[in-house]
């Protein structure tokens, strides 16, 4: 637990699991959310990653919602208060920001933190991770699908995020130095939905002519 796989690397330990909310104007007001004016971040633990079809899960009996995300590895550390772009991302991946919506609900109605909504045993799924040299330099659109039971659920397009890649990366730097094995999932795009342990999904990430997908099982 708390490792991830490289495509073509040796296997990997991670430091913090750094999430983004609410970065994609359609899925905020999917849920009623307004469209923030800074980052909305929030943190699992690292003991949360699970690859996408094999380990530990809290809450098997609970149906989830799915919430499909680009996921950075970071691969250079950066300064506090320092700008962050492209450059300190090593890899990156497709994962799914598993989440308790009815309690994520109940926290929201009562203004206390999410955590117990979103970092829990299998709530940070991800996929090998692919080099960025393998997307194209500078990195272009990245786009990445989710499909649940057979059924198209959510696909996402870099390009429509509130907040990029280079401003997430910086505002996170502003808060606390970037430590190299930081990953940052980067928020989803809207069409969330139900899904519960046991059922079958793949993912994809697309990036001009590459192309690649996996399998998983919840
Ligand atoms: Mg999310």
């Amino acid at each position: 637990m708390g490792r991830i796989e490289i495509i073509g690397g040796t296997p990997r330990s991670v430091s913090t699991l750094y999430c983004v909310g609410r970065n994609y104007t359609a899925h905020a007001q999917e849920l009623g959310n307004d469209v923030p004016d800074q980052p909305v971040i929030f943190l699992k633990a690292r003991s949360a990653l699970r690859p996408l079809s094999s380990g530990p899960l809290a809450f098997p009996s609970e149906t989830f919602h799915h919430e499909l995300e680009l996921v950075l590895l970071i691969d250079r550390g950066a300064a506090l208060g320092s700008q962050v772009g492209w450059d300190e991302v090593g890899a990156v991946a497709v994962g799914i920001d598993l989440t308790r919506r009815q309690v994520q609900h109940r926290c929201k109605e009562r203004r206390l933190p999410w955590t117990p909504a979103k970092s829990f045993a299998g709530s940070a799924l991800v996929s090998p991770f692919v080099p960025r040299a393998r997307l194209g330099s500078p990195v272009g659109a990245l786009r990445f699908t989710l499909t649940v039971l057979g059924e198209l659920r959510q696909q996402g397009d870099t390009t429509q995020m509130i907040f990029d890649v280079p401003t997430l990366l910086t505002y996170l730097a502003s808060l606390a130095p970037l430590e190299a094995g930081d990953l940052v999932y980067t928020g989803t795009p809207e069409g969330v939905g139900p899904i519960t342990a046991g059922d079958a999904f793949q993912v994809s990430l697309e990036s001009g002519s590459y192309r690649t997908n996996y399998d998983g099982r919840l």
